[in-house]
């Protein structure tokens, strides 16, 4: 049995592969409701990551429930099945040095503590995108609060079923009266410290 990963010791590292890539691997993990601003805030820091050589993926909710998670519904057991599986996904891309931008409204604890013990809590930076039930209602980007209203879909976070707030987040974001740019700068205030090689190298002498 003590050979049954024969090739892992064999295989370039993940430092080997934050050395190829000038930066540490990491996730950020968007929570918040729908509409709160997770992805156009994903997009927007993927672009700035990219332009100083940060080499990011975004995984959201529509991109894993096509893919990966398609078959997996909206029960309580699916929605734990879709996490488990994104937050081994997101192993994998950190395992690879990558930076992860994750955007799934995670709406427990529960979620969240899980996401993050896969990830590792070292390499899981929690962004709570707070931004106010009822200007996410008012943007109501895909229209999915009005049909909320209107009972056409059953347990929506926020409207029929509870959203419980990070406890302490590695920031929390409300998003309204401010542009995508003032947020941006205030996620990569947090987050570039981290990817840092050489503070890292530093803290460990
Ligand atoms: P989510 O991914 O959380 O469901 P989206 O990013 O799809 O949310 O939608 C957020 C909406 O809010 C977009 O239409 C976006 O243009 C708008 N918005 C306005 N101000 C901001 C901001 N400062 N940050 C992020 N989104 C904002």
């Amino acid at each position: 049995m003590e050979n049954i990963h024969p090739i892992f010791d064999r295989m370039e590292s993940r430092a080997d592969k934050e050395r190829l890539l000038g930066h540490r691997g990491a996730v950020v993990w968007f929570t918040g409701l729908s509409g709160s601003g997770k992805s156009t805030l994903a997009i927007a820091l993927e672009r700035r990551l990219s332009a100083r050589g940060i080499l990011c993926r975004i995984l959201d909710g529509d991109n894993v429930r096509c893919g990966i998670n398609a078959g997996l519904g909206f029960s309580g057991e699916d929605r734990r099945e879709n996490i488990r599986r994104v937050a081994e996904v997101c192993r994998l891309f950190v395992d690879t040095g990558v930076v992860v931008l994750a955007c799934f409204v995670s709406p427990t604890r529960e979620l969240r503590q899980l996401a993050a013990g896969i990830v590792g809590p070292e390499d899981f930076c929690e962004v709570y995108v707070a931004t106010p039930l009822a200007e996410c209602e008012r943007r109501d980007v895909k229209g999915l609060y009005a049909r909320a209203r209107r009972g056409e879909i059953r347990d929506f976070t926020g409207i029929s079923a509870p959203f419980e707030e990070p406890e302490s987040p590695a920031l929390r974001l409300d998003t309204s009266g401010r542009t995508v740019d003032e947020c941006v700068v205030r996620i990569l205030r947090v987050l570039l410290p981290a990817l840092d090689m050489k503070q890292e190298a530093e803290q460990q002498q």
